[in-house]
């Protein structure tokens, strides 16, 4: 029987280590905590439900399969309809964005300047660059208005990133490509060919959760699992006789699915160009805040999926989701909850201020944007020390590093966020990809 080490039970690590141990593999997970699901992580806290990593999952066809397989399906919570409805804020007021075409045209979140030069974009000549980063690419096709109010908050609810450096072909490969076959991001996504993906069953919600929270997925595939090892951080791999040594027990293969750091110490002696390559991956600090009010304190209707903070309003957080607006059951029923953003790529340095000041200083922004009255009833914190990998102008160099690792070492493959897609989505449909290069 092919024996095969999981290093990491983060979803990525969790998902290649199910899909292995399904074709009659004898599977071993290693996770250095004393939990799996690494990044997902749900809370329930004195009749609160929250997260301290990902809060939903927009849906792709590799999710569902994953989810009827598991037996989730009746778990599946959809974001409420009022979620649809996101924020920015715009000169200092929460502004919904567009959501349909006629709002487009009334909308306090774009001037109207802004607006038209968005009916510029088609006639804007084509000149795709790989080095260029996204708020550069917007900025050309659509104007300075749209890199700074849609676009950069946007980066910030993803990333938390800069869009001054982020690469545009590594961390929005879509916007490259439009642009590069159709000449237009508009043109592109009214008549450009679609890429043919595994489709999203019909009925099935865009962007989802389950009852109690993502845990589920995390709990649902750890069930499955024969062999997981939990506090046990693998600290050595080595080759030997066409396999691997991990922590000195022998494996015929092995799964990479930690984040980039340890990912490069352990590749260390396999390749010390990549592991240098790998290793320089920035992970910025965030700081989430976790504040509740009693409805009757918050004069602004928090009825949307949350609101986003442009850089030149000047903010000390970069956002907040409505959290108990976007699923049901997240807070007591009199009450709002909310979860608010700091630090990112933005604002790291904010990330050094203790517990209490930073929630100080979140809840207050937060108040003062949406009319709050009065002190939060609850309050949490979650600090990520590294939170969400940067795919900056240049991170080719850390895929080509990926990529010449896994040739040169039959029988090793890379699973992790730092490698083609953060969002959860992402790292579900990159496994299936990796488990089916390991048992190759
Ligand atoms: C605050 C935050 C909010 C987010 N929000 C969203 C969202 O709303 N939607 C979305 O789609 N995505 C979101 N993301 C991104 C998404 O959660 C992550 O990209 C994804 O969960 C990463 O999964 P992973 O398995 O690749 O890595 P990780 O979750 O980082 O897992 C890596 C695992 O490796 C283990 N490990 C580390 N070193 C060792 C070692 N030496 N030996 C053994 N084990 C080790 C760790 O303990 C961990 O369990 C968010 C991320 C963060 C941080």
């Amino acid at each position: 029987m092919t024996k095969v080490a999981v290093i990491g039970g983060g979803i990525s690590g969790l998902c290649v280590a199910y899909r292995v141990q399904k074709t009659g593999a004898a599977v071993t997970l290693f996770d250095g905590a004393d939990r799996l699901g690494g990044n997902i992580h749900t809370i329930t806290n004195k009749g609160y439900l929250y997260e301290y990593g990902p809060n939903s999952l927009m849906a792709n066809g590799e999710i569902f399969e994953l989810i009827d397989d598991i037996g989730l399906t009746n778990q599946i919570l959809a974001t409420k309809a009022a979620a649809k409805t996101r924020y920015i804020l715009r000169d200092g007021e929460p502004a919904a964005l567009p959501g349909s075409i006629v709002q487009g045209l009334t909308t306090k979140a774009f001037s109207v300047g802004g607006r038209l030069r968005v009916l510029k974009e088609p006639f804007i000549a084509s000149r795709t660059s790989p080095a260029e980063s996204v708020y550069e690419f917007i900025e050309r096709r659509i104007g300075r208005e749209m890199a700074d109010y849609a676009i950069d908050p946007f980066v910030s609810g993803i990333y938390a990133g800069d869009p001054r450096k982020l690469s545009l072909t590594n961390a929005f490969p879509k916007f490259y490509n439009l642009e590069a076959t159709s000449g237009s991001l508009i043109k592109g996504a009214l008549l450009g060919k679609r890429v043919p993906a595994k489709p999203v069953p019909v009925g099935m919600p865009k962007m989802f959760s389950f009852r109690i929270g993502m845990r589920a997925l995390v709990d649902a595939i750890t069930e499955r699992l024969n062999d997981v090892r939990l506090e046990t951080p693998v600290d050595s791999l080595a080759k030997q006789d066409g396999g691997f040594i991990v922590n000195l027990e022998k494996f015929d293969r092995v799964a990479l699915c930690l984040p980039a750091r340890p990912s490069a110490k352990l590749i260390h002696s396999l390749d010390t160009e990549a592991a240098r390559e790998i290793g320089s991956v920035y992970y910025p600090p965030v700081a989430v805040i976790y504040a509740a009010y009693e409805k009757q304190q918050v004069s602004f209707d928090p009825d949307g999926f949350g609101i986003l903070i442009p850089g030149p309003e000047k903010r000390k957080i970069l956002g907040a989701l409505f959290s108990s607006s976007v699923f049901d059951d997240r807070a007591p029923e009199n009450e709002h909850l909310f979860t608010i953003f700091v630090g990112g790529s933005r604002n790291s340095e904010l990330c050094e201020k203790d517990d209490g000041a930073l929630i100080d200083l979140a809840t207050g922004e937060l108040q003062s944007i949406l009319q709050i009255t009065g002190s939060p009833v609850f309050t949490d914190i979650k600090r990520w020390e590294r939170s969400i990998p940067q795919y900056n102008i240049g991170y080719e160099k850390v895929t080509q590093a990926v990529e010449r690792l896994q040739d040169a070492n039959s029988g090793l493959v890379v699973c992790s966020n730092f490698y083609k897609g953060i969002a959860v989505g992402e790292c579900v449909k990159n496994s299936v990809a990796a488990a089916t290069r390991l048992l190759a």
